[in-house]
């Protein structure tokens, strides 16, 4: 915590019925990376250093002129593969030691898919494209999530904690206590390290925003959600508006942090707004995230979340509530971590 705290408080118009509220830091605007030149495409950013890796998926099918949409999918697989303590069947378990996934999907035509609650089942953003082509509805969970997966031929995976992720499970029984510690993300570290108060609790997801060569918009989110969380928790990774929005008129965004914070504000469909009405991507996650620090008061200080965001003309822009946020963005093969702009100082 910084000994001293600088408070404003917000005049934005879209802050209105908020003003009252005091916000920390947020005095400079730092804009960590320039808005792209208009038009620059393909392109595909995503969330953490995890993207890295991810973007190298997609830039597979961007570079060669493919779908936004199928490289979505087939970027975030790459981190779903991988052993992660937040992402795919290695992830950390629920507080009942079960791994339960979350994802979604959508593409630049309104379509979207997605499932919550999924066990066993390696790739949850492909069953969420599934949800989106091959069933009426967008959103499956538990079960039937389950059930829908293995009918389309997805193998059911060995209920089984990862070696790491039992490792984290068995620290976090000693005391059992939730406490998340924000951007473990980017720690490296494996397992995720036990914070303080006994709780190697921790949150975290890809998402990611492509545009196409033809400047066709898409987005996925993928996430085991919090570790530890309480039995069915699912938070707003394959919320269609909260964790990932996509309109291909005005753009797209996508989430990562605390998910019920997300949720309460309609996080991704807020940004877009926000660019509609003629905010840059940049301007419109940081005006998403203060929206989330005057909602939150001081609390705002213990949780992390950020927003990265796509205009349809090829400007990128992100915002965190706190600093330790990265994105990977790629406009070439050679995918680049960028250090996001940040609220409280
Ligand atoms: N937003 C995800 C959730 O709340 C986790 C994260 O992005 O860190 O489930």
């Amino acid at each position: 915590m910084p000994s001293r705290r600088k408070f404003l408080y917000t005049s934005a118009a879209g802050l209105a019925g908020l003003a009252a509220v005091p916000l920390a830091g947020a005095a400079a605007l730092p804009q960590s990376l320039p808005p792209l030149s208009p038009a620059t495409r393909p392109l595909v950013i995503s969330t953490w250093d995890a993207g890295l890796n991810a973007n190298r998926g997609a830039w597979k099918i961007l570079g060669a002129g493919g779908y936004a949409l199928d490289a979505v999918e087939a970027g975030v697989m790459v981190t779903e593969a991988e052993q992660s303590c937040c992402v795919g069947l290695g992830a950390n378990p629920d507080r009942d030691g079960i791994v339960t996934l979350d994802a979604c999907i959508m593409d630049d035509k309104f379509g979207c898919g997605s499932v919550a609650a999924l066990e066993r089942i390696r790739h949850p953003i492909s069953v969420a494209r599934r949800v989106m082509e091959r069933t009426p509805h967008v959103l499956l969970v538990g079960p039937g999530a389950q059930q829908f997966a293995v009918a389309q031929g997805f193998p059911l995976e060995p209920q089984k904690l990862s070696a790491d992720a039992e490792k984290a499970y068995r620290e976090w029984l000693k005391n059992s206590q939730y406490r998340p510690v924000i951007n473990v993300e980017n720690s490296g570290t494996k397992p995720v390290p036990v914070g303080p108060a006994g709780g190697p609790n921790n949150h975290d997801t890809i998402a990611m925003l492509a545009l196409d060569a033809q400047g066709r918009l898409s987005g996925s989110c993928t996430t085991s959600g919090m570790g530890f969380k309480l039995r069915g928790r699912v938070g707003d990774s394959p919320i269609i508006g909260a964790g990932l929005f996509v309109d291909p008129a005005v753009g797209a965004a996508a989430a990562t942090g605390q998910g019920e914070d997300v949720i309460r504000m309609a996080g991704s469909h807020t940004v877009v707004e926000l660019m509609r009405q003629g905010r840059s991507p940049q301007a419109a996650c940081q005006e998403a995230v203060a929206r989330i620090a005057a909602i939150k008061g001081a609390a705002a200080r213990d949780i992390q979340v950020a927003f990265i965001a796509v205009s349809r003309r090829g400007e990128v822009g992100a915002y965190a509530l706190q600093k330790g946020f990265s994105y990977a963005l790629s406009t070439t093969e050679t995918p680049r971590l960028v250090n996001s702009a940040y609220l409280l100082k």
